[in-house]
């Protein structure tokens, strides 16, 4: 494995020093439990109940006592009627009850025996033609949900599976971590918004500004709460004022573009005017310059102005370190051993990710093009193969994959 040059930040080295610098924001939120989907538990929620809370059938057929049924002949009277939502009394010897899906188990019966199984006689007894298992198509009570048990973690974010759990032990509001608040500005003199300017009257030199769509997406995605600052040109006095702005009322400030130290990137001293900032060199392709400071009480965080270079730096290191301000527990996403099929001949010195696509056969492609310019390879990617630095990769060749499911 190459060695990273001096001065160049390995990944992993940036993500610890950042992730020590975001504390988990303090005060947690109560949210209808319909509104909570994306958000983080800021408690444990402990089950007042079992779920189920009773024993009740998995099938619409009759409820029985095993030890009745000791002569498949014999047809046995049917002696109540149990529908979901209703709860019949104790079963009467020597009878079975009408049972369907979701209803209560009466008490004495030891089995369901679906209806599928049952010949209905003449005169409403029922024949059980094959002799039922202690238990079989019962539902435990507590099978799912045990009373007392932490169903859910704090430190969790909420899907919809989850707030589905959480609404069967009665939860109709649930206690979350707030969202962060961020600041969003790009620089760039060269930057116009779409819809501002049409394609056929763009000045030459001019470019859209793409950044900010998918900073905002990807920060709203993390349940961030947003304030967009828009575009601001490439001078120090602008780029104070916009800090400024930004520092009161906000948990983080993001910005992209402006973080090298050529003479039109004011990012650097704007920052240090107002608090301070480490510019780091990270030892990864794309997305080599990164910034993180604070201005007042609000974290910053300044991102290459390459499309694929903030892209991919957002995505390994903003997003656990927004997780992290929500408490989020789990970040590390998941990564498959899969097989390239494609060629990689030009190791790098830095640790590179690759965008990629799996295909039909298992494998993985690799966009052609891999400039940190070039968006067209996000889009046409489905996830990043970390590629060690000094590796080169040959069809067949294992490597590591991140969905970017994983990711968003
Ligand atoms: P910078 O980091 O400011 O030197 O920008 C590096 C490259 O990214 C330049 O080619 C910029 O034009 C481009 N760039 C910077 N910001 C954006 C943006 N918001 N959207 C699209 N391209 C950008
Ligand atoms: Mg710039």
């Amino acid at each position: 494995m190459t060695v990273p040059r001096p001065g160049l930040k390995p990944l992993d080295t940036a993500l610890a020093e950042l992730l020590a610098f975001a504390k988990p924001l303090p005060g947690t939120e109560h949210v209808a439990t319909f509104d909570a989907d994306g958000r983080v538990l800021a408690q444990d929620l402990i089950s007042s109940l079992h779920v189920p809370p009773q024993d009740n059938s998995s099938m619409d057929g009759y409820a029985v006592r095993c030890a009745d049924i000791t002569n498949p002949a014999a047809a046995l009277p049917v002696s109540q009627r149990i529908a979901a939502g209703t709860s019949g009394g104790p079963l009467a010897p020597a009878s079975v009850a009408r049972i369907f899906t979701g209803a209560p188990v009466p008490l004495g019966a030891d089995a369901i025996v679906m209806q599928e199984d049952c010949e209905v006689q003449a005169d409403g007894a029922v024949r059980i033609t094959n002799q039922p298992r202690t238990g079989q198509w019962i539902r435990r009570a507590g099978e799912d949900v045990a009373l007392g048990a932490v169903v859910l973690a704090q430190g969790q974010r909420l899907g919809p599976a989850a707030l589905g759990l959480a609404a069967s032990i009665g939860l109709d509001q649930l206690p979350v971590s707030r969202r962060p608040k961020v600041a969003l500005f790009s620089t760039g003199d060269e930057l116009v918004m779409p819809g501002q300017v049409a394609p056929a009257d763009m000045l030459p030199g001019a470019i859209y500004n793409s950044n900010r769509f998918f900073l905002r997406a990807l920060l709203l995605r993390l349940g961030c709460d947003v304030t967009d600052l828009g575009i601001v040109p490439d001078r120090l006095d602008a780029t104070v004022d916009a800090l400024r702005q930004a520092a009161s009322h906000h948990d983080l400030i993001l910005t992209s573009g402006g973080v090298s130290v050529g003479e039109e990137d004011h990012i650097k001293p704007a920052v240090q005017s107002l608090g301070t900032l480490d510019l780091w060199q990270i030892a990864i392709k794309p997305g080599k310059p990164f910034a993180y400071g604070q201005v007042g009480a609000a974290h910053f965080i300044g991102l290459p102005g390459n499309p694929v270079s903030s892209f991919v730096t957002f995505l390994l290191l903003v997003r656990p370190f927004l997780l992290k301000l929500q408490g989020q527990s789990q970040w590390v996403p998941a990564r498959m051993a899969l097989p390239a099929h494609f060629t990689w001949a030009k190791a790098d010195k830095r640790r590179e990710f690759l965008r990629v696509r799996r295909n039909a056969a298992g494998g993985l492609d690799l966009f052609p093009n891999q400039s940190s310019g070039v968006l067209t390879s996000a889009v046409w990617g489905d996830g990043l193969v970390d590629n060690p630095a000094g590796q080169t990769i040959a069809p067949g060749d294992t490597v590591q994959f991140i969905p970017f499911a994983e990711l968003l």
